[in-house]
């Protein structure tokens, strides 16, 4: 397995393809941050934990700061004809302001599932139900102790 995948980008603006109204933001990391991803031929939804690298200054809480569990969803991004693979992490935790420009270190850690084509459906319930579901489902896998120990790797920065 190509797992643990580390990566680390500042956080760019999406698309608001209605990440935030599904109750889910997604962070996109840039370009040249997901590479690694490369070794990986699914796209879909992937599990890990991710840190958002902020001072301590400029309203961030303490908590904002953790290596936090998090889902990642892969995919081919339609706005470039589908020849682009764009990579959006939803970090599991509630920050009550945006964190564009800063710092995102991530370590994925495993796969959920693949995309699933949402068009004939009614799409923002079934999202909303299987988003869910993933969380439940990274949550229950990083239990483990293998995996609960890459949110202690040097890859994060030093939490005081
Ligand atoms: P965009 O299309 O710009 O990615 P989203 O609606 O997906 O817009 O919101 C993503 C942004 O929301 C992130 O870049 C980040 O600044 C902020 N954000 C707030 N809470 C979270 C969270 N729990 N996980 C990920 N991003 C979050
Ligand atoms: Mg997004």
């Amino acid at each position: 397995a190509p797992f643990p995948i580390f990566l680390v980008g500042k956080v760019q603006r999406g698309f608001g393809r209605g990440g935030k109204d599904l109750g889910c933001p997604t962070a996109n990391l840039p370009d040249e941050s997901i590479t690694p991803m490369s070794s990986v031929a699914n796209t879909g939804v992937y599990y890990g934990y991710a840190q958002v690298v902020t001072p301590a200054t400029e309203g961030f809480k303490p908590e904002d700061v953790e290596v936090l569990p998090m889902v990642m969803s892969l995919g081919w991004n339609p706005f470039y004809k589908n020849e682009k693979l764009t990579a959006e992490i939803h970090i599991m935790h509630d920050f009550e302001k945006d964190f564009y420009g800063y710092e995102m270190r991530a370590v994925v850690l495993g796969y959920i599932r693949p995309e699933l084509d949402y068009v004939s459906r009614a799409i923002s319930e079934a999202l909303i139900e299987d988003i869910e579901i993933d969380k439940r489902v990274a949550l229950n896998c990083l239990e483990r102790s293998e995996y609960r120990k890459y949110s202690k790797d040097p890859h994060f920065e030093d939490q005081c």
